[in-house]
């Protein structure tokens, strides 16, 4: 059977592939410590567990609006203007299968052949795969940990031209864990201001910051960039929930009916039990997520100061997030470094690294090649503060072994 063009050219998800990976070595006996997905180690909380239970047991079982129901839309409408001091109509809300969805719609919906989509580096995995899915071309802009992964305004207009369709940003940012202050998003904002382009915020890691870090989306900047920003989030990381698949959009409400027309002939709505747990978190007991961030930010904390310890690697201080994302140039200059190259014999040095790691000390990181720059790693600590500490000492002793 021959797939389509379309997909021949598409390459899996290379967080999934470590994953996989570490799987099949858990699978052989090897106690393997996982660093490698991006999901909160908790739980859900119980009060929104027993509404999904509610919802089964009064039958709310079948099909809602393809967009979301009314009552979920009006929650998500609500928290934006608790939580965002940001005020959007139910008309200018829909809900998706899962933020990764809500951003596969957008880009469905708003992409034409050629149209140019900026995209800071390092990027979440799947943004570039979903442009180039669409037909369109993935503008990747570089920032190194130097510039604390952030991209400047010059920068962004430098990669503008008459085909920019729209820009991708992450703040704070799947994998490096920067985020943009006030006055660094009101520089690009004027811009972004006026022009054609629309923005995609996606929020996702809105909750999940530190050191007082304040979250800002360009929505909060000018009306006319709120005008023509889409904003996405979800449930999925500020409620330990990445399996119930509930993700949002809003914004201008023509385009929103554009996107609840595509879901209607697509996935039709998501599911209705997962959106009655939605209600309840984002309407019920708020204190679960601050719980949550306090033991993240122990373990960032635990991470950090643990990886700036290990000789080759330096870290940046994320100010959202559970990801570290080292720097491992240095490594790749140690006297040891060559043998592991011929012996892993991959393209890139972060995924040779990996390899090692993987098999010399039983911890399973995300290359970041994957994430557009080949000079990192991906940690998430996401997981027990044990795990950390055994994985850091052990990764400790594989690469002093490259010194
Ligand atoms: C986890 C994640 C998402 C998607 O989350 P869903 O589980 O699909 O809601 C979107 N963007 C980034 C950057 C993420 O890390």
């Amino acid at each position: 059977m021959k797939a389509s063009e379309r997909i021949l050219k598409l390459k899996p998800s290379p967080t999934m592939a470590v994953t996989a990976k570490a799987g099949q070595l858990k699978a052989q006996g090897f106690d393997v410590i996982g660093f490698g997905s991006g999901e909160p180690d908790f739980d859900t909380p119980q009060h929104i567990k027993d509404a999904a239970i509610r919802a089964i047991e009064e039958g709310k079982t079948k099909y809602t609006p393809a967009g979301g129901l009314p009552e979920l839309k009006r929650a998500i409408s609500d928290k934006f203007r608790r939580d965002n001091n940001l005020n959007y109509e139910l008309s200018q809300i829909t809900v998706n299968c899962g933020a990764k969805h809500s951003i596969y719609n957008i880009i469905q919906s708003l992409i034409n052949d050629g149209d140019e989509v900026i995209i800071p580096a390092p990027y979440w995995v799947s943004y570039p795969a979903m442009v180039e899915l669409a037909g369109g071309i993935p503008v990747i802009i570089n920032a190194d940990m130097d510039t604390d992964f952030k991209i400047t305004p010059q920068m962004i207009k430098e990669n503008i031209t008459r085909r920019t369709k729209a820009i991708i940003f992450n703040s704070p940012s799947n994998p490096t864990g920067a985020g943009y202050t006030r006055k660094e998003m009101e520089a690009i904002g004027e811009i972004l201001e006026g022009t054609d382009i629309t923005i995609i915020s996606d929020d996702i890691y809105e909750s999940i910051v530190y050191d007082g870090f304040e979250f800002v989306n360009f929505a909060n900047i000018s009306e006319t960039l709120k005008r023509q920003t889409l904003t996405v989030n979800g449930v999925s990381k500020a409620y330990a929930m990445t399996g119930w698949r509930i993700g949002y959009v809003a914004g201008d409400e023509a385009f929103i009916k554009k996107l609840e027309t595509f879901q209607s002939q697509s996935t039709s709505n998501p599911t209705s039990i997962s959106q009655w747990a939605s209600i309840e978190a984002l309407t019920g007991d708020q204190t679960v997520v601050g719980k949550m961030v306090e033991a993240f930010d122990r373990r960032r904390k635990l991470i950090i100061s643990g990886l700036n310890d290990i000789p080759g690697m330096t870290c940046y201080n994320p100010v959202g997030t559970f990801y570290a994302f080292p720097d491992i140039t240095e490594i790749y200059k140690f006297s040891g470094w060559k043998k592991i190259c011929d012996k892993y014999d991959d393209e890139f040095n972060s995924s040779i690294l990996a390899t090692y790691l993987l098999e010399e000390a039983r911890s399973a990181v995300v290359p970041g090649i994957g994430f557009g720059n080949d000079k990192y790693f991906r940690m998430s600590f996401a997981t027990s503060d044990e795990n950390i500490i055994e994985g850091l000492k052990r990764i400790k002793e594989a690469v002093e072994k490259l010194v």
